[in-house]
């Protein structure tokens, strides 16, 4: 006798039809080329809720972290599998040898679709059953990759491009990587911290790699003083462009002689905000600096939280060697599933720096600028709280 199909399922059908209908590139389309459990999906969207979630980490003989349980509350819709985070190479480049080993491991043990690359700067393999993963983790090792990326341990550490390929850049933020793993592959791969600890590095305070925002240990390639400047390019430059540039530096650090400028090194906060305007006038200082920022977080116990920039320092090995001493801290400090921010919020700035045998300085406080692109200057500052007052029905 055939069974019933389930309600949600038709349901779910009519609506993963209407997804069908947009553009190519189709989600739906492209999943329902592979094993992937759609009626699952689309049950979910007829229901209004997950029915695939996640089962936290499953740690196999010989790989303690990588792979990750779903686990369905509607076995008759589909099964419970697994993820796993494969590790890949600094920059993210990937040969096209390695992408067909991979895609021929998701065929053979998961269901024929991997997610390349991710937010967390690996592949995913969705869909392998457990009785497969051993199996799985074997062969993806003889084949010359290795899993990792969860549990308490580092995460996979996520760059900007970085000098790879963007002129701003003051750090090489894949040969950065590759140092990282060189020096603390093990604790990337062994859970032994109280919590997960991601890293994650910007060359530059733009930060596309977002390490001031959701890493518990962020680090921002930066420069010492005052940008660089090109007199001759800016005495080309139109007059009303560069007053624009002058007026939008955030500390009034740039100043007007004629057809030149100058900046004072003592008011730059290294904004990039002339660099990324400037068309190549002015450029990153040559004396290098490194930001150190420490408990950016979207989860945990006291909810979202950007990092503090904690310190600076002149050089990648100290900023290597400063990762070891903040995990070592955190290690002895935090409680169970506390992660790095929380126990900054918990026993707060001042101790942490004592912990860490560093020095309060100005930028220190507690309330950081977030949004570089955003600045008010003095005119704005004077007009600002009577639009305010109006904008409120105030007198
Ligand atoms: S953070 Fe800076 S260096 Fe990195 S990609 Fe963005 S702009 Fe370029
Ligand atoms: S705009 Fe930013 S980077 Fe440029 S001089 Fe001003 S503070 Fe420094």
């Amino acid at each position: 006798m055939m069974s019933e199909v389930p309600e949600e399922v038709i349901q779910g059908r009519k609506i993963l039809n209407e997804l069908k209908k947009g553009d190519w590139p189709n989600f739906v389309r492209e999943a329902e080329k592979t094993r992937y459990p759609v009626d699952l999906y689309g049950a979910s969207l007829a229901l209004k809720r997950d029915l695939f979630t996640t089962g936290g980490y499953v740690s196999v003989p010989g790989a303690p972290t990588g792979i990750l349980m779903r686990v369905t509350s509607r076995p008759d819709i589909g099964e419970n599998a697994n993820i796993v985070r494969v590790l890949i190479p600094s920059g993210n480049f990937l040969t096209s040898d390695m992408l067909d080993t991979l895609c021929e491991l998701a065929d053979k043990y998961g269901v024929g679709m991997i997610h390349g690359i991710s937010t967390g700067e690996d592949v995913e393999i969705p869909g392998i059953p457990k009785e497969k993963i051993r199996d799985f983790i074997t062969e993806l090792r003889q084949r010359g990759f290795e899993c990792g990326s969860t549990g308490d341990a580092f995460r996979a550490v996520t760059t900007c491009v970085g000098s790879l390929l963007c002129e701003y850049s003051n750090l090489n933020t894949a040969e950065f990587r590759d140092s990282f793993y060189d020096k603390y592959n093990d604790f990337a791969k062994f859970p032994t911290f109280p919590h997960k600890v991601k890293v994650k590095v910007s060359g530059c305070p733009i930060d596309c790699g977002r390490a001031t925002q959701k890493a518990d240990i962020g680090i921002v390639g930066s420069w010492k003083g005052a940008p660089e400047v090109n007199q001759s390019l800016i005495s080309k430059m139109d007059s009303e462009k560069l007053d624009n540039i002058i007026r939008s530096c955030p500390t009034g650090a740039i100043s007007r002689h004629g057809s030149g400028i100058s900046i004072k090194g003592e008011d730059c906060t290294q904004c990039m905000i002339c660099v990324r305007n400037s068309g190549g006038a002015i450029s990153q200082g040559r004396e290098k600096q490194y930001l150190i920022y420490a408990g950016g977080k979207l989860r945990g116990k006291k909810g979202p939280l950007s990092g503090k920039l904690f310190t600076k320092v002149n050089s990648i090995e100290e900023a290597m060697n400063l990762i070891g001493t903040m995990v070592d801290i955190y290690g002895e400090q935090a409680a169970r599933k506390e992660r790095m921010g929380d126990l900054m919020f918990r026993i707060g700035m001042k101790n942490f720096l004592d912990l860490m045998k560093t020095k309060p300085q100005a930028h220190n406080a507690k309330d950081l600028r977030t949004n570089i692109f955003y600045s008010v200057n003095g005119e704005e500052r004077e007009r600002m709280p009577e639009e305010i007052k109006k904008a409120v029905g105030g007198e």
